[in-house]
């Protein structure tokens, strides 16, 4: 990951700077003695899932950590969703962002319900919750907000929609773990919030994710409904399904959970020095975060506007010349993904945020795997491509760089 001296970017003909890959999400990895000393307890007990010592602990200090009553661990956040939205009753249509994650909406389809795309604030890049309530009829049954990039959203707006119209609120909380509003830890609110553990989440359990709810009735059902409904020995009760997470998932889970803050300490380092070096640079901003709040700063957020000079896709081919993977995420929105896009075509003219957002955002490497030289050099590639738009337009624009344009499409 050590970035060589630079001489002349890679597009205009010189080294990459990263001769080993630089890359978003790459995982997080706590202390592995402490890893391999539950891995081995886990074998010696012989008890490798179904609710084990180590799911029981996970779930009790992920329970303490967010100050949530119920917290199920789950095998990822995907079936998280999937059952906590059937859990509440979920049914008809669903509001929800397309500026997301395909699987918040993919939970609902594989539920039978039409997820209802909705527009992003420009500025949070969550709900906007004027536009919520403009899209409520008849059939919505519930809201599910996702708390994009770990900032929350508008979460007492929604309520109050909710409220309003007797709708079921959840959330997805995959981005939000150790995220604040006003102080109030994420995973407290609506009926349930689904966090992720996947690799690339700031914690980690290799796969894995968790529902939080205060409602003893919702968390019985979820609990059933995560083990095949089996509600004892041979008893089944209602529909379910193999939601469960394994033991080894909650060793890797607890021993994340050791490290998070200084994670976290970390990210909040690199998210300072991104601004530091491209607070100035005309026509591209670094989403920024609420400092009064907690924050896991696991995504520096680039957005490259029209000021800029090149757009975001030369830039991400700048980059990507140079062992940088830089993401487009959520490109290009749920509802111009299958099998959204064929069911409703034209549902892009009532989302013109999330279109534009989903063209101009880029997320930059981040994370204990990127170090402050690491970000000095993402920052220079950025501050001197935009500077040599000219020349790097006409180099992007050259058929030899044919190569870089077909592994940049692939992000
Ligand atoms: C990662 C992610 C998910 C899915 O999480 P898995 O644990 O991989 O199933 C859902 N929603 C959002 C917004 C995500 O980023």
């Amino acid at each position: 990951m050590t970035a060589k001296t630079r001489t002349e970017l890679a597009v205009l003909g010189g080294q990459p700077a990263f001769l080993e890959e630089l890359h978003v999400g790459r995982p997080n990895i706590g202390h592995r003695d402490k890893l391999f000393k539950r891995l081995g307890d886990l074998l010696d007990r012989k008890r490798l899932t179904n609710q084990g010592p180590l799911v029981e602990e996970f779930e009790q200090r992920l329970a303490e950590y967010l100050g949530v009553r119920h917290c199920i661990t789950t095998c990822n956040a995907t079936v998280g969703l999937l059952v906590a939205a059937r859990a509440v009753g979920l049914s008809g249509e669903v509001i929800i962002p397309s500026f997301t994650f395909v699987a918040t909406a993919h939970a609902l389809r594989w539920n039978g319900i039409k997820p209802v795309f909705c527009d992003v604030d420009a500025r949070t890049h969550t709900l906007d919750p004027v536009k919520v309530e403009e899209l409520v009829n008849s059939r919505t049954t519930g809201i599910v907000g996702v708390h994009l990039w770990g900032r929350p959203c508008a979460v007492d707006a929604l309520g109050s929609i909710a409220r309003r119209h007797r709708l079921e609120l959840l959330f997805d909380a995959a981005h939000a773990f150790g995220c604040t509003v006003d102080g109030r830890m994420v995973g407290r609110f609506g009926t349930a919030e689904v966090f992720s553990f996947h690799a690339t989440k700031v914690l980690n359990s290799f796969e894995g994710g968790a529902i939080t709810t205060g409602d003893d009735e919702i968390a019985a059902k979820i609990r059933l409904m995560i083990n095949s409904g089996f509600a004892d020995y041979d008893k089944v009760v209602s529909i379910g399904i193999n939601g469960k997470m394994s033991e080894p998932a909650a060793a890797m889970g607890l021993t994340s959970l050791e490290s998070v803050d200084g994670f976290v300490a970390h990210n909040k380092e690199m998210y300072r020095r991104y601004h530091e070096q491209l607070g100035g640079v005309a026509g591209v901003e670094v989403l920024r975060v609420a400092e009064n709040e907690r924050h896991n700063y696991h995504y520096i957020v680039l957005t490259v506007g029209e000021g800029a000079g090149l757009t975001r896709d030369e830039l991400q081919r700048v980059l990507w010349a140079e062992g940088v993977r830089a993401r487009r995420y959520f490109h290009p929105g749920c509802h111009r993904m299958e099998p959204y896009r064929a069911a409703e075509p034209d549902v892009g003219r009532r989302l013109p945020v999330t279109e534009r957002l989903s063209a101009q955002v880029l997320c930059l490497p981040t994370g204990t795997a990127v170090n402050r030289a690491a970000v000095d050099a993402v920052c220079e590639i950025i501050r001197t491509a935009l500077t040599r738009r000219a020349e790097v337009r006409a180099a992007l624009a050259n058929p030899s760089h044919a190569l870089a344009w077909s592994v940049a499409g692939r992000a």
